[in-house]
Formats: structure tokens, sequence, C-alpha cells
């Protein structure tokens, strides 16, 4: 690994002063000025804020609003993965559509950062989701029982900001990195205080999650929630409930006097309105921020701001 970086260090250099010898207005780049791609919009955004102080740049590979499971590549996306200095991405099977493209790019040297399995991952059905074993889904199983969506707890997203910036110093020598790196992970341990105090504002025996597929298993871990049920019984957007699955769930929501169903924003919820319709009781549907930032101008614009959001959806879901 090693030897492959100071080979293409070499090369790259060799191609830096070919180019400063036919365009000598341009001033010479800095070590530090590199350029990374991050796949998801939550991941970019604090990959974003590390790079930013550090004074390179970030591309996020993930438009706003698209789903991280079903998003795949084109070439040119696969080229510039090769071309950044640092690919960041969830991995653990988060980024199905990526599987090819990421051994595609790493065969032809990109280095590619990936986080999840290295910040203590849970497997499914930590959150209290006891029928998981039960299913046999074979896009569901196909990444294996150990959960991507670490960003539901704050503060494994600040050690992914401090293997972030370890990583990026390692690549630059540049210690600003892991300086940078110390200060978003400061912020986001300090904001988790308080996603910590919405999320603990409701009564122990009401903190019972249903939500669109098995993706919040971190907070329900974290905060002592529990997830009864998935409208897709999957840790996966890929799967598909059966009519079996669905009446299995609308049992469990009114055995549980559940009131409420988060959906995901990024996804149709027609399935979780059709479920909360078959219940026949008062059940609302509430889309959370689940595998993507928000728009802009929505209320989840950042990767804190969308923790934030997302808390105060649950507390006053689950309480109103
Ligand atoms: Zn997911």
């Amino acid at each position: 690994m090693k030897s492959t970086y100071v080979i293409s260090l070499a090369a790259a250099a060799l191609v830096l002063s070919a180019c400063s010898s036919s365009d000598s207005s341009s001033p010479a780049p800095e070590v530090s000025a590199i350029t990374v791609l991050a796949t998801t919009s939550v991941i970019g955004d604090v990959t974003r804020q590390i790079v930013d102080c550090g004074g390179g740049t970030v591309d996020v590979l993930m438009p706003i609003g698209t789903d991280a499971h079903d998003f795949s590549a084109s070439s040119a996306q696969v080229a510039s993965m090769v071309n950044s200095d640092l690919v960041v991405a969830v991995g653990l099977g988060l980024e199905a559509g990526l599987t090819d493209s990421f051994e595609n790019a790493a065969s032809d040297g990109a280095r590619i950062l990936e986080l999840a399995s290295q910040l203590d991952p849970i497997e499914f059905g930590a959150g209290g989701h006891s029928d998981e074993e039960g299913h046999d889904d074979e896009e569901g199983d196909a990444h294996g029982s150990q959960d991507p969506h670490f960003w539901f707890d704050m503060n494994r997203m600040a050690t992914a900001a401090e293997l972030i910036g370890a990583e990026l110093t390692t690549i630059t020598g540049d210690a600003a990195y892991t300086t940078c790196a110390d200060t978003t992970a400061s912020e986001l341990r300090a904001a988790e205080g308080e996603v910590r105090a919405l999320l603990e504002s409701v009564p122990a025996d009401q903190r019972i999650l249903v939500t669109d597929h098995d993706a919040l298993g971190y907070l329900a871990d974290t905060y002592g929630y529990e997830v009864a049920g998935t409208v897709i019984p999957s840790g996966s957007t890929l799967a598909e409930p059966s009519s079996a699955d669905l009446a299995e769930l609308v049992a469990t929501i009114k055995a549980e006097g559940i009131t409420t169903i988060f959906a995901n924003v990024a996804q149709p919820s027609a399935l979780a309105e059709a479920v909360a319709a078959e219940t026949g009781t008062d059940v609302q549907v509430v889309p959370l921020y689940v595998e993507s930032l928000g728009a802009s101008d929505s209320p989840a614009a950042t990767y804190i701001d969308m923790m934030r959001t997302n808390a105060t959806l649950i507390s006053t879901g689950l309480q109103g």
C-alpha cells in the first residue's frame, strides 16, 4: 500500500512538473490541496468540514435525496474515484450499487476509506428487531449482519471524523487535517448532547420505533429505544416486504399501540401509508432523513441539523 502510494506520488509529481512547464502562470499546488470524494451526502458533510479546513476540496458522489443502497456510479464517476486522493465511503454493504465500482477503482489505484467497519459496528437487530434472524431475504442479507448506518450515533460519527483526519494526515503529511478533524469531532460531540436530551425526553416505555427499513439500530442501541418493526423487513431498501410481512407489522403496531410510523424522506411513503391505513387506528406517517441530507433550504441541510431534526420528529411523534 505504502509503496504503491509512493509510486503514484512520483507519477503525479511528473505530471505536475510537465503541466507547470507548459503553464508557468499557475502557482505550484500545495501538498495539502488534495481532492476527496465522499459517497453519501451525510458523510460528505462531515468530510467537507475537515477537508475545507485543511485546504483541500471535496466532491460528493450521491446527490441530495439519493437512496444510498440503490445508487450506481457512471464510468466517469468511477474514474473520479481513481483520480481523487481519497474516497470516503460508509462500507459494510451500504453502497450496495457501488460494490463493483469500488473494486474496479481500487484495482486502478483508488484509495478507499471505509468507515463503518472501523466503528465497532453493531449487528442488525441489536435495537430489538427480534425477528430479523427469521427472514431469509437474499438482498437484505447479502452484506452480512453488521449494520452500516453508524451515523445515527453521533459519537461514532465523531470518531469517523477523527479517522478521516488521520487518513488525510497520512496522505499529505499535513497535521492540520488531524487538528481540523479534532475540531469537527468536538462539535459533533457537543451537538450529540442536544440530540440525546431530545431522545431521552421520551418516557422509556414510549421509546418504540417502527421505521421504513432497519436503519435506526444505532439510535435505538444508544438511546434505549426498541425497533418493533420495519415496513421493509431488511437492513437495505432493496428488499421488498411480502404481504405476510406487512400483515405481521400491522399486528405488531396494533398490539403495541404504536401511533407513528417513521418513514424515509428519500423513499415513497405509499407502503407506510398503506400499513398505517390497514391498522384501522390513528397511525401517522412521519418521514425522517435516513440516508441523505435534505436540500439546502430544508431543516436537514447539514449532518448536525439532520440529526437534530430527526430527534425532534421522533420525540414529538412519540409524545404527540
Ligand atoms: Zn439504509
